[in-house]
């Protein structure tokens, strides 16, 4: 049987997105998806600026998300499940921080991500050329070594986030292969603590594979890893879902038998049917 979960997606209590969790609900049981994880932004660095940060209080967004979910989680309840997620970018910039926002609720599940290496901006902000791509890239792959080693989470989400607006914009290849050692090194962490590995579709809509690519997905699978989550990674209803079924057939191509949801924070594997 056919059994839909897109686990990464965000509701207008991020401030990237549009709609409310209300209409990501509604917009999933439209799509034929059983079960998705809400994984609003929390972006650890800003939680220290409150009502001052320019991304607004963090902790007001997310406590907000949370009680969202619940609501939904009754009025829905029968028709889709939904999950309480959180997405915790750079929570190795403030630690402390983090743990202050990982005590907000009762998370089914935790996404890891950098948009930004340390002083820096997000990628999608930065501008590109030949001679800061390197140094950018190894800055980002040697932080999510240390995310992936330390941090507190269940599925690394889009580990070669950078190359999406690197390829969009720019001739530049990335040239992944330079990366192999470390990119390795993060794959072996998340198997030596049984994390997952996001495979995040919104690439297939943006630059024509997923977030990371099928050598990667692969490599995992080589290395020992066993569990993988599937993730549109919509800011709106009308991308919620897109390439789900993509993301999983790959997963399949990959090796893996079963993809993962976590509820409570524990992984629950889903079987393939292709
Ligand atoms: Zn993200
Ligand atoms: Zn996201």
């Amino acid at each position: 049987m056919k059994v839909l979960s897109d686990m990464h997606m965000h509701s207008n209590n991020s401030f990237d997105a549009e709609n409310s969790v209300r209409e990501m609900c509604l917009g999933a049981i439209e799509k034929d998806i059983s079960t998705i994880a809400i994984t609003d932004h929390m972006e650890a660095p800003e939680i220290k600026l409150g009502d001052r940060s320019v991304f607004g209080n963090m902790i007001k967004q997310i406590t907000k998300s949370v009680a969202d979910v619940e609501a939904a989680s009754k009025e829905f309840e029968g028709k889709l499940k939904v999950l309480k997620g959180v997405e915790i970018g750079e929570p190795m910039h403030e630690p402390k921080l983090t743990k202050k926002a990982m005590d907000i609720a009762d998370y089914d599940f935790v996404l890891a991500s950098i948009h930004n290496v340390k002083d820096s901006e997000d990628f999608y902000y930065l501008k590109y050329n030949e001679s800061n791509v390197p140094a950018l890239l190894k800055q980002y792959f040697d932080e999510l070594l240390d995310t992936a080693s330390n941090a507190d989470f269940d599925s690394l989400a889009h580990l070669t986030y950078p190359t999406r607006y690197i390829i969009q914009r720019t001739d530049i290849n990335p040239e992944l292969d330079r990366y192999s050692e470390v990119i390795d090194n993060i794959l072996k962490a998340l198997v030596d603590r049984d994390k997952a590995l996001e495979i995040n579709t919104s690439g297939l809509r943006t630059i024509g594979v997923t977030m990371p690519d099928i050598n990667i997905i692969k490599r995992f699978k080589e290395l020992g890893g066993k569990y993988v989550t599937i993730g549109s990674d919509a800011h709106s209803v009308s991308k919620l879902g897109y390439g789900i079924e993509k993301g999983i057939e790959i997963a399949k191509t990959c090796g893996f038998d079963y993809f993962t949801v976590f509820e409570n924070r524990q992984p629950e594997l889903v079987q393939i049917w292709y």
